[in-house]
C-alpha cells in the first residue's frame, strides 16, 4: 500500500541525530530525517503498522522531522494513543465532508471518545440526507489518498484564515502566547489543529458514521450544535467485523434481556439504583451461594457493618481526602456521614474492636453489603455502571509472610470461579500512582509480592504502571466474554497503609505488637456488573443453576394437568425451580413460549408419559425430545444443577 508522506522542509544545526528505538536499538541519522523514515530504517515491531509516532513520549505525525537526539516508537491502531489519533483524523474527514456540502457550516471541535469520535458543528439542523452527502464526500477523499499536511501559522494569519468561524477564533485566542498555531490541510479543507494525524486519508478506509444529534451547549445562550458521531478503522474489513460484533452485542443487550426475563428494572426516581425483581434475586442468591461455598471452604467469616460512617472514619481511611467527590454524603444531627463506597473501614473497625493475637491470623472477613458511589448521571449504563451495588468483598488480615500464600489461594479460586462461567480471564498488575499513601519502599515490597505470585502462578498478566489505588498496588482481574469483549471484574489489593492509619495491632509470638497487612479482594466484582456481563456473555441463556426457572412442565391436555403439577411438586421438594402451565393455549405455542423465555428444561406430559410415569424432555438448544422415566429425569436435572454445569 502506498502511504505517501507529506514533503517536509527542514533546517538543522546538527548534522546528525541519535535515535533510540523501543527494542533498545539505536541509529544515527541525518538531522531532519522524518519519523516515518527513521521507523522504516529500524523496521522493528510495529514499524510497518505505524500511523503516527511517539517522540520522547509525545505523539507526533510520521512526517515530523527529527532534529534532536531522542526516543522514537511507532504508534499503531493497536495502541490507545494510535487508536485515538485515527479516530480524531476520521473526525477531520467528517468535517471536510460536511463543509463541502454545507459551506456555511462552522466546525467547532472533533475529539476521539471511548468508542469512536464526534465532531460538533455550528450549522442548521442536519438531516439524514446530509449524512449521505458527507459519506459520499468521505469516500471520494479516501479514494484520492489525500495527505494530512501540517502548516504553522502566526496568530494573525490564523485569525485571518478562520475569520468567519467564532469558535475557531476562540480556540486561537486560547493558544498560549509563544506557542505556534498549527493547521492541517486535507485536500481543499483546512482545520485548526494541534495534531497529530494519520499520514493520509487512505488510513481511514474503515470510517463509519454512527449518527447525529443536536447538542445543547453549556452556555445556554449559545446556539445548539449538531454532533456527528462515528468510528474509524484502518480497513473496511475491520469495520465490518466491528459492525457484526455490534449487532450481536445489541441483540444481547443486558438491559433488554433484563426486562424480557424480568430480572431487574430502573426508575427515573432512582437513577443508577437497580431494582431487583424476583427472578433477578434468584440469580443474585445463587451467585452468593456459589461464593459462600468457597468462603466456608477457605475459612472466611461473614460480617455486616454500617452503610454509613461519620466523616472521621473516612479521614482515617483516606477516602475523605482521595474519594470524597465520589461519595454520597448525608447530614445527621449536625454531623456529616458518608455512605460507604467500599467495605474496608467497617472491617478495620472490627479488627480493632479488641486485642488480637497472631493465632487469629489470617483473619478473613467477608461482607456482602450494598455500597454507594456517586457516578455521574451521564455515565450510568444498565447494570454495568450503577450507583448502588454489592460486591463479593472480603478483607484478609495477615502477617507479612502470610500474604503470599493467601493471594495464591485467591488466584486458584479465580481460576475455578471463571471456569464455571466459561469466561476467559487475565490479570493486570497496577502499581504506585502519582497520588499515594505511605512510603515508596513499602509500595515496592507490596508490588514485588504481587508480581512474584503472578509469575509463579503462570497466569496471563500485564503491568500498568501508576494505575494502582491510592492506598495499595493491585491485581485487577479482566475477563473476556463470548464476543471477545474485555471487562474488569474483581481486584486483589495488598495494603500496608490502611492498617497503619487505623492503628491495627496484633500480638506476635514474640509478645510484641505488630501491624497486620490487609488483602482487600473481590473476585466476581459486583453482582450488578457481573450479572450484566454474564447475560450478554450467554445471550440470556443462564446456566441451569442460575436460571430463575429451571423446568417447565407442559400437560398436553387438561387431563394431564394433575401429572404435571405432581412433577412440579417433586422437583420443588428437591430444591429445584419449576412451574407448570395451563392448557388454554395450543401445545406448540406453550412450548414456543418456554423456549423464548430461555427455559433450560421443558417437559411435556401426555397419555404415554402419564401411563408410563415418564416425561418427554426437551433440553434448551435442542429440537429433539427424549423420553426419561421420572426418577431418571429428576436425577439428571439435580445432578446438572448441583455440579453447576454450564448449559442444559
Ligand atoms: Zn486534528
Ligand atoms: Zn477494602
Amino acid at each position: 500500500m502506498n502511504r505517501s508522506l507529506a514533503p517536509v522542509e527542514f533546517v538543522s544545526d546538527l548534522p546528525s541525530v541519535r535515535i533510540r528505538f523501543p527494542d533498545g536499538k539505536e541509529a544515527t541519522l541525518s538531522s531532519g530525517t522524518s519519523a516515518a523514515e527513521a521507523l522504516r530504517d529500524w523496521d522493528g515491531e510495529g514499524a510497518k503498522a505505524a500511523l503516527a509516532a511517539s517522540w520522547n513520549g509525545v505523539a507526533i505525525d510520521l512526517a515530523t522531522p527529527l532534529r534532536s537526539d531522542g526516543a522514537l516508537a511507532p504508534l499503531t491502531f493497536e495502541d490507545r494513543v494510535g487508536r485515538d489519533i485515527l479516530q480524531h483524523s476520521s473526525a477531520h474527514l467528517v468535517a471536510k465532508g460536511l463543509v463541502e456540502n454545507i459551506p456555511e457550516a462552522r466546525p467547532t471541535h472533533g475529539p476521539p471518545t471511548e468508542d469512536g469520535f464526534y465532531y460538533d458543528f455550528d450549522v442548521r439542523p442536519l438531516t439524514p440526507s446530509d449524512l449521505d452527502a458527507v459519506r459520499a464526500a468521505m469516500e471520494r477523499s479516501i479514494r484520492a489518498r489525500e495527505s494530512f499536511v501540517r502548516r504553522e501559522l502566526t496568530r494573525s494569519e490564523a485569525e485571518k484564515l478562520f475569520a468567519t468561524n467564532p469558535h475557531k477564533l476562540r480556540y486561537i485566542s486560547e493558544v498560549p502566547e509563544g506557542e505556534t498555531v498549527s493547521v492541517y490541510d486535507t485536500g481543499t479543507f483546512t482545520d485548526l489543529c494541534r495534531g497529530p494525524h494519520v499520514p493520509t486519508t487512505e488510513w481511514l478506509a474503515g470510517v463509519h458514521i454512527l449518527g447525529f444529534s443536536a447538542i445543547t451547549p453549556e452556555d445556554a445562550t449559545a446556539p445548539a450544535l449538531q454532533r456527528i458521531r462515528g468510528i474509524g478503522f484502518p480497513t473496511r474489513a475491520q469495520l465490518d467485523a466491528y459492525l457484526k460484533m455490534r449487532a450481536e452485542a445489541e441483540a444481547r443487550d443486558h438491559r433488554v434481556l433484563g426486562a424480557k426475563l424480568e430480572l431487574f428494572t430502573f426508575v427515573d426516581e432512582a437513577p443508577g439504583f437497580p431494582i431487583w425483581l424476583p427472578n433477578g434475586m434468584i440469580v443474585v442468591h445463587e451467585l452468593e451461594r456459589f461464593v459462600r461455598e468457597h468462603l466456608v471452604a477457605a475459612g472466611y467469616s461473614e460480617i455486616r457493618t454500617p452503610l454509613m460512617f461519620a466523616q472521621s472514619v473516612y479521614e482515617t481511611s483516606g477516602h475523605w481526602e482521595h474519594y470524597r467527590d465520589d461519595m454520597f454524603l448525608t447530614e445527621v444531627e449536625g454531623r456529616t456521614f458518608g455512605w460507604k463506597p467500599m467495605n474496608c473501614p467497617g472491617s478495620m473497625l472490627i479488627f480493632r474492636s479488641r486485642a488480637r493475637s497472631y493465632r487469629e491470623l489470617p483473619m478473613r472477613l467477608a461482607e456482602f453489603a450494598p455500597l454507594h458511589r456517586l457516578e455521574a448521571s451521564g455515565t450510568l449504563h444498565g447494570l454495568t455502571r450503577v450507583r448502588e451495588f454489592v460486591q463479593d468483598d472480603a478483607h484478609i488480615f495477615v502477617t507479612e509472610e502470610q500474604a503470599e500464600p493467601e493471594i495464591r489461594t485467591l488466584l486458584d479460586w479465580i481460576g475455578r470461579a471463571f471456569a464455571t462461567f466459561r469466561l476467559e480471564w487475565s490479570c493486570e498488575l497496577s502499581t504506585r500512582p502519582a497520588k499515594f499513601l505511605g512510603a515508596p519502599e513499602v509500595w515496592d515490597k507490596a508490588e514485588a509480592t504481587l508480581e512474584r505470585v503472578l509469575r509463579a502462578s503462570g497466569v496471563r498478566y500485564r503491568v500498568s504502571p501508576g494505575e494502582g489505588g491510592f492506598y495499595a498496588p493491585k491485581i485487577d482481574i479482566h475477563i473476556r466474554d463470548s464476543l471477545g469483549r474485555p471487562w474488569q471484574t474483581g481486584t486483589i489489593q495488598l495494603d500496608y497503609q490502611m492498617p497503619l492509619r487505623f492503628g491495627l495491632e496484633y500480638q506476635g509470638p514474640d509478645g510484641q505488637l505488630h501491624t497486620p497487612v490487609v488483602v482487600h479482594r473481590t473476585i466476581l466484582g459486583t453482582w450488578e456488573r457481573f450479572v450484566g456481563v454474564l447475560l450478554e456473555h450467554v445471550a440470556g441463556r443462564l446456566p441451569p443453576w442460575l436460571a430463575p426457572l429451571q423446568v417447565r412442565a407442559i400437560p398436553v391436555t387438561e387431563k394431564h394437568a394433575p401429572a404435571a403439577l405432581g412433577l412440579v411438586e417433586e422437583l420443588r421438594a428437591q430444591g429445584l425451580r419449576a412451574d407448570a402451565v395451563g392448557t388454554e393455549e395450543s401445545l406448540s405455542k406453550r412450548v414456543r413460549n418456554a423456549e423464548v423465555s430461555r427455559m433450560p428444561y421443558i417437559v411435556v406430559l401426555g397419555d404415554k408419559e402419564v401411563a408410563e410415569g415418564s416425561v418427554a424432555l426437551r433440553v434448551r438448544g435442542s429440537r429433539e425430545s427424549r423420553s426419561l422415566s421420572r426418577p431418571e429425569f429428576l436425577a439428571y436435572v439435580s445432578e446438572r444443577v448441583r455440579k453447576r454445569d454450564f448449559d442444559a
